[in-house]
């Protein structure tokens, strides 16, 4: 059987992983199109889904969470050296003692929920004890400290997954992509130039799926969402077992090893696919992180990246086909939280192409779901 990925961020590799490891002739498709997201995405990985997710995102949560080891220890046995994972914990800082409070509360509660063992010990740390685990924060700081907080560095992920397709009999195809159809029927891709036959194809184009599906008479409800997120660079500092530090805004940083900082991110919904570091977002980017971290004032700009967040209106991920257009799997909408849920939803994906059945109920992903995005007033 051959199947065609179109697009190889992380959905997309782990969807080429996967049919690679059940036997199938896969052909990746990828076009590098700037702003991919998986090569700009922070990296944090929380074992838990934040509470008022909708429910479905929160099952596909509980369901990527459980998968993200075992494709680890897969990924290692099959001689990965690094995928890029490490279990860092995460510290959530405010100067509001009663909101954290409420998110210990919130996160023991969480913890002693069924299956929830990941998020390891939860403990309420006295100011200055997160500024102990990661220095340039304020000493005046509390926070809630939360052990099974993941980071992982998405390239390196993706570059694992797609290696480990390759060495199964994958083959990678630079190009852009457009599906071929025949009758109600999606039989292939042309790519360029070259049309390749399939007997399906699992569209994983990430923010660009919409405009892919779209000639084929499928609409798939899904947009860009920009991000610019800013890479510090501290020379010297042994930054590898720094935790990821959370705040009550959308405003996180994140280490890795070799001193280099991550403060992230804007979230732009009106950006289109417009690739810029814009003035405004660096400030807003800079201004949150040097506001709860001031230690990070002397670092350099090493480097800012732009990725499109496939977003979609009603917060849900789109995971499967279409009644009217046969052959085709889509997976996308992971939003903010891709890196998380895209192991596994390509891993769902590459089950729906091979005929297998998906052990989690996916009715809530069609894409051709009833609308639930909220009113606007
Ligand atoms: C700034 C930022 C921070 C983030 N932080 C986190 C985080 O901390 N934790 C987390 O879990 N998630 C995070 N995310 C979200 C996560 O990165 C994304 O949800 C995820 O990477 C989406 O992966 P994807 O494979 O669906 O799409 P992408 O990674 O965007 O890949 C899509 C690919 O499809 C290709 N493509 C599109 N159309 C075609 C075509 N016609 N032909 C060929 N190729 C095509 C594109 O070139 C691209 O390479 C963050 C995202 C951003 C932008």
């Amino acid at each position: 059987m051959r199947v065609i990925v179109v697009g190889s961020g992380i959905v997309g590799a782990s969807a080429a992983y996967h049919l690679a490891t059940a036997g199938a002739e896969v052909v990746v498709v990828d076009r590098s199109d700037q702003g991919q997201a998986t090569a700009a995405g922070a990296g944090i990985l929380f074992p838990w889904v934040m509470p008022g997710a909708p429910p479905a995102t929160a099952a596909l949560g509980k369901a990527a969470v459980e998968h993200y080891p075992r494709l680890i220890d897969e990924l290692v046995a099959a001689g990965v050296d690094d995928p890029g994972y490490a279990r860092v914990g995460s510290v959530l800082v405010t100067e509001d003692r009663a909101a954290l409070d409420v998110v210990h509360a919130g996160l023991v509660e969480i913890s002693r929920q069924p299956g929830m063992s990941g998020l390891g010990e939860i403990e309420l740390l006295a100011p200055g004890e997160p500024a102990a685990r990661f220095p340039p924060l304020r000493p005046d700081l509390a926070g809630v400290w939360a052990e099974g907080t993941g980071r992982v560095d998405g390239r390196v992920f993706r570059d694992a997954l797609e290696w480990v397709a390759t060495q199964r009999g994958a083959r990678r195809r630079p190009g852009s992509a457009a599906l071929l159809i025949d009758g109600s029927r999606v039989t292939g891709a042309i790519v360029d130039d070259e049309t390749i036959s399939a007997d399906a194809v699992v569209v994983a184009a990430g923010a660009w799926s919409s405009l892919l599906c779209e000639p084929v008479g499928m609409t798939v409800p899904v947009f860009p969402q920009r991000g610019q997120i800013v890479h510090l660079a501290l020379p010297g500092r042994d930054t590898g077992a720094w935790p990821v530090v959370q705040t009550l805004s959308d405003h996180y940083l994140l280490a890795f090893p070799g001193g280099r900082v991550v403060a992230g991110a804007t979230r732009e919904s009106d950006s289109g696919f417009d690739f810029r570091v814009t003035a405004k977002g660096l400030r807003r980017v800079l201004g949150d992180a040097l506001s709860v971290a001031p230690g990070l004032s002397e670092g350099t700009v090493a480097e800012v990246r732009v990725g499109f967040r496939p977003f979609s209106p009603d917060g849900i991920p789109t995971i499967g086909g279409s009644d009217r257009v046969s052959g085709l799997v889509v997976a996308t909408g992971l939003g903010p939280i891709g890196l998380t849920l895209g192991p596994y939803v390509g891993a769902a994906a590459a089950d729906l192409a091979l005929g297998r059945t998906v052990h989690l109920d996916l009715e809530p992903y069609r894409p051709d779901r009833p609308d639930t995005t909220p009113a606007v007033s």
